[in-house]
């Protein structure tokens, strides 16, 4: 796909480190010819952030908390001094109270639950509505990222499968209100992955276990993977695509049960 997304410019959210599937995304699109921007979150992770983005030779790395207004008016401000149009942003980037994602949903707190759906959703919202300006000329694709969890219940993923199903509903209300400035918004719902994120859910490396000899591939997904999917959702391929979820987890949905070499 080299040079596909060439001529092609956006925004990443979501990179804490290598493993991150934001960082298999940008690279992906690098290797696809796109010029890339990036934020972080705080200053921790902009350390371990920096060489990575330099490595992409990309000098646009700025901090953005997606729960604070100020943070996010200020990225995309200095986003729209840089470039004053982007075809993209990938939003990835979700977040629960560790201790919410063991144990039982029935527990989920008030406070968490607000946390989380106002973190792990309502921030897609924020910056389709931030970057439209951006886009609404020639046309754009903004591209989050969903799990399993959001339709079925998945053991552990409490709070964060109600922030997915509610995330993946805006995805479609925002495809239909930026539609007609030529705007598509997707979500790639890929299955268990290796990353911080990832991590804190309890029972995570069962999980990862259990897929990996369960989907009809006998496979996890992996970064590249997910990466080669946002490529095309993002290129000119994908132009009639919008409003979609689109799966990426070795076909682990189609199942109704674990394989026979399994039970
Ligand atoms: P990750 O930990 O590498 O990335 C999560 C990112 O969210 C981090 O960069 C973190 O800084 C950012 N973030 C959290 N709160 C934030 C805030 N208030 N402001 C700004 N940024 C904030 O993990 P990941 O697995 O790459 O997660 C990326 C996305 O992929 C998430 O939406 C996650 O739910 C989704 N996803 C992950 C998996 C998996 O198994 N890891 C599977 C399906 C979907």
């Amino acid at each position: 796909m080299s040079d596909i997304l060439k001529g092609k410019r956006g925004l990443i959210m979501g990179v804490a480190n290598e493993r991150s599937i934001a960082w298999g995304i940008a690279k992906a699109m690098h290797e696809a010819g796109a010029e890339l921007a990036f934020t972080h979150q705080g200053e921790a992770f902009g350390k371990r952030v920096a060489p990575l983005v330099k490595s992409l030779g990309s000098d646009f790395l700025v901090d953005v908390d997606v729960s604070d207004d100020v943070s996010l008016e200020n990225a995309f401000k200095e986003l729209g001094a840089k470039w004053p149009t982007i075809d993209f942003v990938i939003h990835a980037i979700a977040f629960s109270d560790r201790n919410e994602l063991a144990g039982r949903f029935v527990d989920t707190s008030r406070e968490n639950f607000k946390n989380s759906l106002d973190i792990s959703c309502y921030s897609l919202i924020d910056v389709a509505r931030r970057a439209h300006p951006l886009m609404k000329d020639s046309g754009g694709t903004i591209l989050t990222m969903t799990y399993q969890g959001a339709n079925r219940v998945t053991p552990f993923y409490n709070v964060m499968g109600v922030a997915k199903a509610a995330l993946e509903s805006a995805t479609r209300y925002l495809a239909n209100d930026l539609g007609p400035d030529g705007i598509r918004v997707n979500a790639i719902s890929p299955g268990p992955m290796k990353t911080l994120a990832g991590a804190v859910i309890g029972g995570a490396r069962a999980t990862y276990k259990h897929t990996d000899q369960n989907t009809p591939m006998r496979a996890n997904a992996t970064l590249e993977a997910i990466g080669g999917t946002a490529v095309y959702l993002t290129s000119d391929a994908g132009v009639c695509t919008t409003g979609e979820i689109i799966r990426v987890d070795g076909g682990y949905h189609v199942l109704g049960m674990p394989q026979p070499e399994n039970l």
